[in-house]
């Protein structure tokens, strides 16, 4: 038997945000926005599903590295993990800066600073794109001389420790505030607040802040406020994900000669044209005060959450049993869902053609295990029926989730 026993990562997560919500509730603390908890969550569904696909390739690209070009050629020993705990941080550390001090960088980092919560579910808003990153800056580990599987084997140390500095239930925690990374350190690096921007980088120890000058301590007096500088106006998965490479790539057309160009890619964030993101928001959000959100749209989305979490579940589990047929058609399906609920919470009309895409999946799925006649009849039948009554299929869709 093969499990992918990655796949457990998922309950185990799941059980912290559910003891993390009651403790809060208890504590009489509103940690938990609804559409904030959605988006956090989807973020992480599509970061967890692209990585079983993508961590073998990791796997495989510091193997070759350390065989083929590492400078020294290190064994596991009680030194040499300690060595490679205190550099695998040391790593983190740069990586996270340049994530936040270089607009190439950025653009990998900021869907993880977009939360306006700060719980654990907040940990989980990783991307494909930030995960990358990290990948290429831990090829310094393979090529400095560490095996693939120690770097590995870290890789996952760093997936674990963080998602535990993410919430509020905790508070300070002592002696221990000297050393590592706590909740009120990772805290302050969420906030937009002035005086905590651009501090605490460390993952696991904050003694690479105090040493390189970037190191903030929460202050009683200065409750920190999370999120974006400038919030973004939608609950779109896309938009999350895109806004600012489209930023980077509007910026760099508008930019006049070489130094500029050079400054938009290499430069920091804070220096982008600030008039970039209004015009791209009036491009591609159509920004309208919206309805509130029904209970419909809510028990929807909330459904397909859940759907997609045990979907992935199952997929990561059962990865190495299933076909690149039905690993595609289960991808594909949790994709159009995340994009779904993002467009729901916006109030966006042209779901329903999503939801149409949606439907197709599911029917290739099961069409896959019929014959082809069957399939084909069936898809006959469906198509008349949509060409006759689309508009009233879409017409009662739409209001049954939006209420007009
Ligand atoms: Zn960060
Ligand atoms: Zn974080």
């Amino acid at each position: 038997m093969h499990y992918n026993l990655l796949a457990f990562a998922v309950p185990f997560f799941l059980f912290f945000i559910g003891l993390e919500y009651l403790i809060a509730r208890k504590k009489g603390l509103n940690l938990y926005q609804y559409a904030e908890s959605v988006a956090n969550l989807n973020v992480g569904i599509a970061e967890r599903l692209t990585d079983v696909f993508t961590a073998g390739a990791f796997f495989y690209i510091f193997d070759y590295i350390q065989k083929n070009a590492g400078i020294f050629h290190i064994g596991a020993g009680p030194l040499t993990w300690i060595g490679l705990f205190l550099l695998t941080d040391f790593v983190w550390y740069w990586y996270h800066r340049f994530g936040h001090v270089v607009n190439i960088g950025w653009a990998a980092h900021v869907v993880h600073h977009q939360s306006e919560d700060f719980n654990f579910t907040t940990s989980a808003r990783i991307t494909v794109f930030q995960a990358a990153l990290r990948g290429v800056f831990w090829c310094a580990l393979p090529l400095f001389g560490f095996p693939a599987h120690m770097v590995a084997a870290f890789l996952l140390v760093h997936g674990l420790y963080p998602f535990f500095t993410h919430t509020q239930t905790i508070g300070k925690l002592g002696w221990l505030e000297y050393i590592i990374v706590t909740p009120t350190h990772h805290g302050v690096h969420h906030a937009s607040n002035p005086e905590y921007l651009d501090k605490n980088y460390g993952d696991m120890l904050i003694i690479w802040d105090k040493l390189f000058g970037t190191f903030a301590a929460e202050k009683e007096d200065v409750k920190p406020v999370y999120g974006l500088t400038s919030p973004l106006k939608s609950h779109s998965f896309l938009w999350q994900h895109f806004h600012f490479p489209l930023e980077m790539v509007l910026a760099f057309k508008r930019a006049k000669g070489f130094k500029a160009k050079w400054k938009v890619i290499f430069g920091r964030p804070d220096d982008l044209d600030p008039r970039v993101r209004p015009a791209l928001e009036r491009k591609f959000l159509n920004v309208k005060k919206e309805n509130k959100p029904t209970l419909a749209m809510r028990q929807y989305v909330t459904t397909q959450t859940i759907f997609s979490i045990v979907l992935l579940f199952l997929l990561t589990l059962f990865s190495h049993y299933l076909t690149g047929t039905q690993l595609a058609l289960m991808s594909v399906f949790i994709l159009i869902s995340l994009v779904n609920s993002g467009a729901i919470l916006d109030q966006r009309r042209w779901i329903f053609y999503l939801e149409f895409a949606r439907a197709l999946v599911v029917l290739t799925a099961i069409g896959t295990l019929f014959p082809a006649n069957t399939v084909l009849a069936w898809l006959a039948v469906l198509t008349l029926l949509m060409i006759t009554a689309f508009r009233p299929i879409q017409r009662a869709y739409l209001r049954s989730l939006y209420g007009r």
